[in-house]
């Protein structure tokens, strides 16, 4: 193929629920476009996509995968993506530099949860859409109910193109609606016919669907068509280009990855109507301060934007970037504007799953691997050293469930941190953080399985063991009446001796009110330079653990008398001082355990507020509103202890059908139940 140009360059992720078929059908491509010579298959863990250990022991894809072919004088770039909700920032990823989302729906199954999901995602970022209706081979599909259910979701703009001919296991070919031309597939082989006379109602039936589907694009024409007139086909078909460009009209053809039927038809419908990258509208960029629109100019300014790292033990980091402006040349220095690093682009291939090409340049819109990048990560943007723009980061899924990590053998410890490090940079939907009150080191992730997946490559590609254990609440004690007490240290039995006596009051303070230390001690019943020694011993007490355990707060601590000696007294004397004397107070001032409370926004469509109350009143949640969101959803507020939320996003998945999202953050601490205080205490025991 001669040199590409961007008009010819069609970039497309597939997105859709797991199982639908996405990597089958991304095989079925491949194939079809000769660029493997069998369908990979999930089962077996032959995909080239899938590429991944743990993706191939799995069946199913965890991350991105690219996978670059020519079809009819065009440069695909494929991005396959994973199903699972674990990988949703995957899927945010490649949103960000496609030009169009095909949704791959199985005709079994119908519209499901990760498809809304995802549909949602991209009608957010704009991104132009099309549905492939696969499966149309397996028992119970069916075409029409899933383009009712498509309908019914995603609104008027949905225009069937095609229709099946046959279904199950005599499914064998496509009649394109707007051409009225059947295709027949035998054994691979594609032959063209007259759509069969019995689809005749069904067809006609449809063909209104198709039209309304399109018409909706443009006003005028709409008002025309409900008025009576009938459209021309050049109308139509300009109408729908427009509608896909500028994501108003969402084309749906059908067909079966396993087939393959009709894959090849996807793919031509993908060349003739999909959007190039010079048909988009451009990209946003901050210049100096201000937004500004990138126009996809082949001879603009070189700029590159980051969306995937994948790091590799051998090869180091290998990110995968897309040209939105000029063009990118290998040996090209261009500088990264988030950690103003220059970086020099040797090594850049084209990929198909893991298999690497080098190319010498990659023009506007195309999607290129670069190696070895210094200080570059998903998100970032590769522009020119004088002309530094920054192209809005991905935003990344906050981590929704945490868990605490500890090294295996002291030999996993010494490389942990730059393992992870590496796991981090490769994977920005994980966090790492070090709680410093329950001396835990914890992970968060997007849930179960996302978290399992990731210590499982912590081990393959960095040789790092690492175990898991429950995350630790950081609880806290305070005390609820005032009281006064004696410290007094004394030594003073052979050798040097110690001495220091400290009355002490304590006293407790509102919420937050954190550590008072107030000095009353007059005529020198402790001498000036002590008194700092009984505040420091207080305070290491505070910190290290009261009556219950627990470091203490919200405490006014009064030190209002106090006795020396002369010679014995010095500073280690007044500091054993304050702390006995602050123990020993607290012990008589009604201690009590205090918990993290967080305040929880879940959202969820309406009729699933009620469940999603009665549980979170089941977790000790105190419900404060709740608030309409756009789509029939409810925003419900809620302030829940900490303790009561560590699997909030595994039973929420489960009680909303994996519908329902939220955030949390910790708000403030609250007294602990009585109840529940012997429960917390004996699990600190052990
Ligand atoms: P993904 O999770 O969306 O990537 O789905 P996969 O490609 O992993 O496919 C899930 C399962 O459905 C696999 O067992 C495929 O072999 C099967 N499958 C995919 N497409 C078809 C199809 O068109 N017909 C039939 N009968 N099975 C299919």
């Amino acid at each position: 193929m001669s040199r590409i140009t961007p008009e010819r360059i069609r970039n497309i992720v597939l997105v859709g629920h797991g199982g639908a078929g996405k990597t089958t059908l991304a095989e079925a491509m491949l194939f079809r476009a000769g660029a493997v010579n069998r369908i990979g298959r999930v089962e077996d863990g032959s995909t080239v996509l899938d590429s991944d250990p743990e993706e191939r022991e799995r069946g199913s894809s965890l991350s991105l995968a690219l996978a670059q072919f020519e079809w009819r004088d065009h440069k695909i770039n494929l991005i396959d993506t994973p199903g699972f909700p674990d990988f949703i920032g995957e899927v945010r990823a490649a949103l960000r530099v496609a030009d169009m989302a095909v949704f791959v729906v199985s005709a079994v199954e119908g519209v499901e949860v990760q498809t809304e999901m995802i549909w949602r995602m991209a009608e957010e970022l704009s991104v132009p859409r099309m549905v492939f209706v696969n499966k149309l081979d397996r028992e119970r599909a069916s075409f029409e109910r899933t383009l009712d259910d498509l309908r019914e979701r995603f609104g008027a703009g949905v225009a069937p193109l095609e229709l099946p001919i046959g279904i199950e296991s005599s499914f064998h070919g496509v009649a394109d609606l707007l051409t009225d031309r059947a295709f027949l597939y035998d054994d691979g082989n594609r032959s063209e016919a007259d759509i069969p006379d019995e689809m005749e109602e069904l067809e006609h039936r449809v063909h209104d669907n198709l039209v309304e589907g399109i018409v909706v694009a443009d006003d005028a024409l709409c008002e025309r068509y409900l008025e009576g007139e009938k459209i021309s086909l050049e109308q139509l078909e300009k109408t729908l280009t427009a509608g896909i460009i500028d994501a108003s009209v969402f084309p749906v053809v059908c067909g079966s990855a396993t087939g393959p039927i009709a894959v090849d038809r996807l793919l031509d419908l993908v060349c003739e109507v999909g959007p190039s990258p010079i048909d988009r509208p451009g990209d946003t960029v901050i210049a100096a301060g201000e937004e500004i629109t990138v126009a996809p100019d082949p001879n603009g300014e070189p700029l590159a934007f980051v969306f995937r790292t994948i790091a590799d033990p051998y090869v180091g980091h290998v990110s995968l970037f897309k040209v939105i402006s000029g063009v990118v040349n290998a040996d090209d220095q261009l500088v990264n504007t988030r950690s103003s690093v220059v970086e020099r682009l040797h090594g850049i291939s084209s990929l198909r799953g893991s298999e690497q090409t080098p190319v010498d340049q990659v023009v506007l819109g195309d999607i290129a691997a670069v190696a070895k990048l210094n200080d570059t990560m998903s998100g970032d943007t590769l522009a020119p050293r004088n002309k530094p723009v920054v192209v809005p980061p991905i935003r990344w899924p906050e981590p929704v469930l945490w868990s605490g990590i500890v090294a295996r053998t002291q030999a996993d410890d010494d490389k942990l941190a730059d393992a992870l490090h590496r796991l981090l940079d490769e994977d920005p939907t994980l966090r790492l953080e070090r709680n410093d009150e329950t001396h835990q080191m914890i992970l968060g992730g997007l849930g179960e399985t996302h978290l399992r997946i990731s210590l499982e490559r912590l081990q393959r590609k960095f040789g790092v063991g690492v175990d898991t254990e429950d995350v630790r609440i950081a609880y806290r004690e305070t005390i609820t009446s005032a009281a006064e007490a004696e410290g007094k240290h004394k030594k003073q039995s052979g050798g040097r001796g110690q001495y220091g006596v400290a009355f002490l009051r304590v006293e407790p303070l509102e919420r937050g009110g954190g550590f008072e230390f107030v000095d009353a001690i007059v005529g020198g019943a402790i001498p000036r330079q002590f008194i700092p020694a009984v505040e420091k011993g207080i305070a290491e007490t505070m910190e290290s653990g009261g009556v219950l355990g627990f470091p203490v707060v919200d405490v006014r601590v009064t030190c209002y008398d106090g006795k020396y000696h002369s010679v014995d007294s010095d500073e280690m004397s007044f500091k054993m001082a304050g702390r006995l004397g602050f123990r020993a107070a607290c012990e008589n001032a009604d201690p009590v355990l205090l918990e993290p409370v967080s305040r929880l926004e879940v959202t969820v469509p309406s009729e699933q507020q009620g469940d999603v109350m009665g549980d979170l009143n089941a977790r000790r949640g105190r419900v404060q509103g709740t608030d309409t969101a756009p789509g029939g959803e409810q925003t419900i507020i809620a302030t829940v202890p900490a303790a009561e939320l560590l699997r909030y996003a595994i039973d929420l998945r489960s009680i909303s059908g994996g519908r329902g999202r939220f955030t949390v953050a910790h708000d403030h601490y609250d007294t602990v139940p009585t109840n529940l205080v012997d429960k917390i205490l004996a699990a600190q025991e052990e």
